[in-house]
């Protein structure tokens, strides 16, 4: 079925594209199964050509990708290109380096009374893999792990979201790129999803909200299919007494602010101890009134994505303000027009965690400051949520930094930074409690699309 596809933040008419449904389903992995057979037949040599053929056609046709990626999402075609673009090159390389290494045989120790007997481990294909993607970033979180699944041997289904079908149409023409079925791209909503989950497919790797995570989750339990699950967050940042309160206050405007705070790892609580409380919020207030909102590539912040995402930070921020909350910066409700995607970055102190604010994600350009007594405090409040994806500390002290770090319940934490974990693609990538299960990214994000099979010789 044809649709048609708008710019979220013009409404303007922007393509057409082509959607998938339900009874679809069956003849897609039919395909996929069947290409699958080839393309692991094929030397990792040869997969990573194709690979290699990808990220040099990308990187061609790059000022294209990143005019139809922000035309889709909303955010400047700048963040377009160094957040999509540069992020999805520079993993299909770190994949291109690394993928023989995972698949080389992995010798293991022997114990004595095992001796003369050799041990190893030995890595494999999955088979026909489903990837489920968001629309925040929908193509490097599409494009990364569909590398990293096919350099592995597995052929690959690719469901980008439904809110951003022209990112998919143009998944589609890198698709093209490999053997016939081997990397499939279908365009549909959550039915359709849904549908793709229950098919068994020999491994899922869903990117999204808590709770299509879990009923991901659900439906694979069903049939034992293995996940890996990337979800949301509830990120902290804190500044300790030691910190440079300059580079804090610009960490924080950055992680709360980029892609008008649609990030899985944005900073959303700030906790800042009381005695540089005063001096860094007068800096993140001027440091936020230098942000400029727009669509022209030296704009700082784009706009909001999806109308329903829009009504949730609303939602939130209403919450705070109704339960105590002072907006330092940013617009006052009354002010609010409901047309318009553009959602100006606020500052909220006198937060408590009784607010939907400080517990549930946002996903919003909104950043709650919290001041607290000691950095014990701090630690202790960062850990309350139900989400565990990433956190930032800020001290000059690299010692404490890292012990914070060591006490921080979550998959990914930065020290005098914020989300640049992420960026280097050498390094794995996941959450804890309600932000996930499982590894991606990294020769960790490899193996988790690989079947391992522990093997022992007697000679
Ligand atoms: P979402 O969960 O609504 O949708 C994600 C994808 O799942 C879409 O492709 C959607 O069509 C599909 N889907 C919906 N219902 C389904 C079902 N029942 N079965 C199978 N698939 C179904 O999430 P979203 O609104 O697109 O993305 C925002 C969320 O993603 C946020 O919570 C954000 O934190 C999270 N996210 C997490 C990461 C991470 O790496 N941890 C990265 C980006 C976004």
């Amino acid at each position: 079925m044809v649709s048609t596809a708008y710019d979220p933040a013009s409404g303007k008419k922007i393509g057409t594209f082509e959607a998938s449904n339900p009874s679809d389903v069956p003849d897609i992995y039919e395909r996929s199964r069947f290409a699958q057979q080839y393309w692991s037949s094929l030397s990792i040599k040869k997969r990573i050509s194709y690979i290699r053929l990808l990220r040099y056609t990308l990187a061609e046709v790059q000022e294209e990708a990143a005019s139809i990626i922000a035309a889709s999402t909303g955010k400047t075609k700048t963040d377009a290109l160094t957040d999509e673009i540069l992020a999805s090159l520079d993993a299909m390389k770190q994949v291109e380096k690394d993928a023989p290494l995972v698949l080389a045989k992995d010798k293991r120790k022997t114990p004595l009374h095992l001796a003369g007997k050799s041990s190893y481990v030995d890595r494999k294909p999955r088979g026909s893999v489903l990837i489920i993607s968001p629309w925040n970033f929908p193509f490097q979180l599409g494009i990364i792990p569909v590398v990293e699944a096919l350099a592995m041997g597995n052929s690959v289904v690719l469901k980008p979201s439904e809110f951003t079908p022209m990112v998919g149409e143009l998944l589609k023409r890198f698709a093209a790129i490999f053997p016939e079925d081997v990397f499939q791209v279908v365009i549909g909503d959550g039915e359709f999803g849904e549908a793709l989950t229950t098919h068994q497919p020999d491994f899922i790797h869903f990117t999204g909200s808590v709770a299509v995570g879990k009923s991901v989750q659900k439906a694979a339990a069903e049939q034992l299919t293995p996940t890996v699950l990337e979800l949301g967050g509830k990120d902290p940042l804190i500044v300790c007494e030691d910190a440079n309160v300059t580079r804090a206050a610009k960490g924080a405007v950055w992680g709360a602010f980029h892609h008008s705070g649609q990030i899985c790892l944005s900073v959303e609580r700030v906790y800042v101890h009381e005695a540089v409380y005063a001096g860094f919020l007068s800096e993140v207030k001027r440091e936020t009134a230098r942000l400029r909102q727009g669509r022209d590539e030296d704009a700082d912040v784009g706009s909001m994505t999806t109308k329903k995402q829009l009504e949730i930070v609303k939602e939130h921020v209403q919450d705070a303000l109704n339960k105590g909350a002072v907006l330092e910066s940013g617009l006052e409700p009354k002010y609010w027009n409901d047309e318009d995607m553009f959602l100006q970055p606020m500052i909220l102190t006198d937060v408590t965690h009784d607010m939907k604010i400080m517990q549930e994600e946002t996903f919003g350009p909104i950043m709650p400051v919290m001041k607290v007594h000691s950095e014990t405090d701090a630690l202790e409040l960062a850990n309350t949520t139900s989400y565990g994806l990433g956190g930032s500390i800020f001290t000059k002290d690299l010692t404490k930094g890292e012990a914070m770090a060591h006490q921080l319940r979550t998959g990914n934490v930065n020290i005098n930074d914020v989300m640049k974990s992420i960026v280097n693609p050498y390094l794995p990538y996941g959450g804890v409690g309600d932000s996930g299960i499982g590894k991606s990214r990294g020769r960790a994000g490899m193996q988790s699309f690989c079947i391992e099979t522990s093997v022992l010789v007697d000679k």
